[in-house]
């Protein structure tokens, strides 16, 4: 519970061992009892004491560890309701939070990211954001646009002293360094969206090439943070697994997992459809084997597309290679596998980080975006340097050219909720699970 009554309450309905005065209470303290309803013991609980405003949402708050079963909990939660309290929206407790000025927007939608986190490095990123370490850069591009519009105000206000020169040329320079660092930002996203959401990647390849038995592997590697997720298509599933830190979203139909036997065998029309909805595509031959019509319908389906070759079953005689006219025709790597061995799966996920440039994200030094919000403001902030920037190329007053800055700084208000809308704000809490 949080809040200026949740003392008064909890003082109905919990009986500590040792009882003492509601004033003499400690922040950071922990009190053994039982909670009550008329006079009868419910349960045998341990309370912890938070003193505003050091608590998580800067007001009165306590805890109250019960015996885990569904049951019990929802009677506790409803004699707290009788006696008072009222249920939580999602995301009140860091609502709160934000808007008593514990932690700025940043950091609050920053929670979400951490209990959704479904690797180490988004778990990170979202860790160094709850830090507030994007809040920090963010603070510090501000400050430079706020002081060059300390001169640009004071040319507004006295024009007599005429330093309007040596402002535009501050202006100037200001707008191409904050242009820079807020596109590292933006261009970050890039990888955000990748950590939070991960490739989507397809297997394809002619019955028989071997997609089961790949995805398989890559599943198994990783079982126990595999997550299933509805998939886009119609009996589709997609998967989630991070694989030596790289975030894979496998497009599983039904049945490539289970093909080998049970399901029929996934046909050409299904994989065009299949590559249709993938980000990245991996296709597969069965290298024991000459190139059919088949696979050199996949070979042209992924021309366009980000992909890797992969020849599997390379510990059968081969009859095809990376010198086969067709595959070096299409220009892709070319990975040879054997998945029923094992064998080259590492070099195969090598490439992929290699290719979506993931060894390049260094969560120690670099804030990454990866909140779509935050990306769009930057983007709209940029977007305010550059007509800013044409503004004075045109020569236009000084208090026009003020407009864009000051546009600009309300974009950035805008990420770190120092001017934001009731509108937006309920929205991002919105998203927050209830409890949070
Ligand atoms: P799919 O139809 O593309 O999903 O192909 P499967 O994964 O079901 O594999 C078809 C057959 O090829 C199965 O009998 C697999 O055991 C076999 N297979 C798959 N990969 C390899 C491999 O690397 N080497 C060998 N020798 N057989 C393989």
């Amino acid at each position: 519970m949080s809040g200026e009554e949740c003392f008064k309450i909890l003082e109905k309905i919990f009986i500590p061992k040792t009882q003492n005065n509601q004033n003499e209470i400690k922040g950071y303290t922990i009190k053994y009892g039982y909670i009550v309803e008329n006079g009868k013991k419910i349960d045998e609980v341990l309370v912890s004491y938070f003193k505003s405003p050091k608590s998580y949402t800067r007001e009165n708050m306590c805890e109250i560890n019960t015996h885990g079963g569904n049951l019990i909990v929802r009677k506790i939660l409803e004699i707290c309701l009788k006696n008072g309290a009222e249920l939580a929206e999602p995301g009140e407790f860091t609502k709160r939070a934000f808007l008593n000025g514990r932690i700025d927007l940043l950091q609050a939608e920053s929670v979400i990211d951490v209990i959704n986190a479904k690797s180490e490095k988004e778990l990170k990123a979202g860790i160094n954001q709850l830090e507030g370490r994007l809040s920090k850069e963010i603070k510090e591009i501000k400050k430079k646009i706020m002081e060059v519009m300390v001169s640009v105000e004071a040319d507004i206000d006295y024009p007599e002293y005429d330093l309007e020169e040596v402002t535009l040329v501050e202006i100037n320079q200001m707008l191409d360094e904050v242009i820079e660092e807020m596109k590292i930002l933006e261009k970050s996203f890039d990888n955000g969206k990748i950590l939070k959401e991960g490739i989507k990647t397809a297997i394809i390849g002619k019955p028989n090439a071997g997609k089961s038995s790949l995805l398989n592997l890559i599943l198994d590697e990783e079982r126990a943070i595999v997550t299933e997720i509805e998939g886009t298509t119609r009996d589709t599933i997609e998967e989630f697994v991070t694989v030596e830190g790289i975030p894979l979203k496998l497009i599983d139909t039904a049945g490539i997992r289970d093909s080998s036997d049970k399901v029929e065998k996934i046909g050409i029309e299904k994989s065009i459809e299949i590559a249709k909805n993938a980000d990245f595509i991996l296709a597969i031959f069965d290298s024991s084997k000459d190139l059919t019509d088949e696979d050199k319908q996949i070979l042209d389906i992924i021309k366009e597309k980000k992909s890797i070759i992969i020849l599997n079953k390379i510990d059968l005689e081969t009859k095809i290679d990376e010198n086969t006219r067709e595959i070096k025709e299409a220009c892709k790597s070319i990975i040879k596998m054997s998945t029923l061995k094992q064998q080259g799966l590492r070099e195969l996920y090598e490439k992929i980080s290699e290719m979506f440039g993931l060894e390049e994200i260094n969560l120690d030094n670099d804030n990454i975006i990866t909140n779509i919000r935050h990306k769009n403001l930057i983007s709209k902030a940029i977007n305010s340097c550059y007509e800013g920037k044409k503004a004075m190329e045109n020569k236009m007053p000084l208090d026009i050219i003020a407009i864009f800055l000051r546009e600009i700084l309300e974009n950035l208000d805008c990420i770190t909720g120092d001017f934001v809308t009731d509108d937006i704000i309920n929205e991002i809490f919105s998203k927050f699970c209830l409890g949070k």
